[in-house]
């Protein structure tokens, strides 16, 4: 069943056409790394899927509902989609477990003990357990971007959307970020991920889709994507990157 649906997908910021037409389908359980130059709309594209943009034109489904349709609710479909940035925006006045227990909490999904317990499994899951009184400052940039996809998880979202976890690390600290991702994707997580780690991509991704543009060039396994691409704009940008 697919997990995400959409469909002919239109976004304007005025008058700049910054998605021109995209259609995709994301199965349950699929990983798909997004990858492109900047300026082609990934983040764009991600922020639709969640509503953070409003769409110009198109459909969206989301575990089966519209996001389009009007009786939505916009919020329950958000809580079933995590995302995690570039920049990992903990709340700096909080501990790491109060930055994970806040929304089950304030949602009023989790009692504050039941929130308290599911922030030390997934703080545990991250490979963090012992950072849980911590405060973010105290953490690397590395650890603070593993306390963030915990965060994300608190809500338990059926789909996780990241863009660019990694670019704001320090090179040591990618692989750690990227092991939590893979063994997200070992569990089953539908994920789509934009990324400029195309060793990442090529290893973790069941697809990867190259976007330019605001439209979708080209899609495919990863070994055929990074193998032998088959359109020109692929090709040039592959070759800048690896
Ligand atoms: P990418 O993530 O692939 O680098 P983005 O989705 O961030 O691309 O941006 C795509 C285009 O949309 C760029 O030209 C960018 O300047 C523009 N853009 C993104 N967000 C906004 C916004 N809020 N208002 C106006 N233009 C925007
Ligand atoms: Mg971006």
């Amino acid at each position: 069943m697919e997990k995400v649906k959409v469909r002919n997908l239109h976004k304007y910021f005025e008058k700049l056409e910054v998605l021109r037409g995209i259609d995709l389908d994301v199965a349950e359980g699929e990983v798909v790394c997004l990858i492109g130059p900047s300026g082609s709309g990934k983040s764009t594209f991600l922020r639709c899927i969640n509503q953070l943009e409003e769409i110009t034109d198109g459909e969206i489904v989301v575990d089966g509902a519209s996001i389009t349709d009007k009786k939505a609710n916009i919020n329950k479909l958000r809580e079933n989609i995590g995302m995690v940035f570039q920049q990992f925006n903990l709340f700096p006045h909080l501990t790491v477990a109060q930055n994970i227990m806040m929304a089950p909490v304030q949602l009023k999904k989790m009692t504050k003990d039941e929130a308290a317990v599911r922030a030390k499994e997934l703080l545990e899951m991250v490979d963090l357990g012992e950072k849980y009184d911590e405060y973010p400052a105290n953490l690397s940039g590395g650890q603070q971007q593993r306390v963030a996809i915990a965060r994300a998880l608190a809500m338990n979202p059926d789909i996780m959307l990241f863009d660019e976890p990694t670019s704001a690390l320090d090179p040591e600290m990618v692989g750690e970020v990227l092991n939590v991702i893979k063994k997200l994707a070992k569990d089953g997580m539908t994920m789509v991920i934009v990324t400029h780690e195309m060793g990442f991509a090529r290893e973790v991704a069941d697809r990867v889709i190259f976007m330019d543009e605001g439209v979708i060039v080209e899609q495919g396994n990863p070994m055929d994507v990074f193998g032998d691409p088959q359109n020109e704009r692929t090709k040039n940008f592959l070759n800048m990157v690896l």
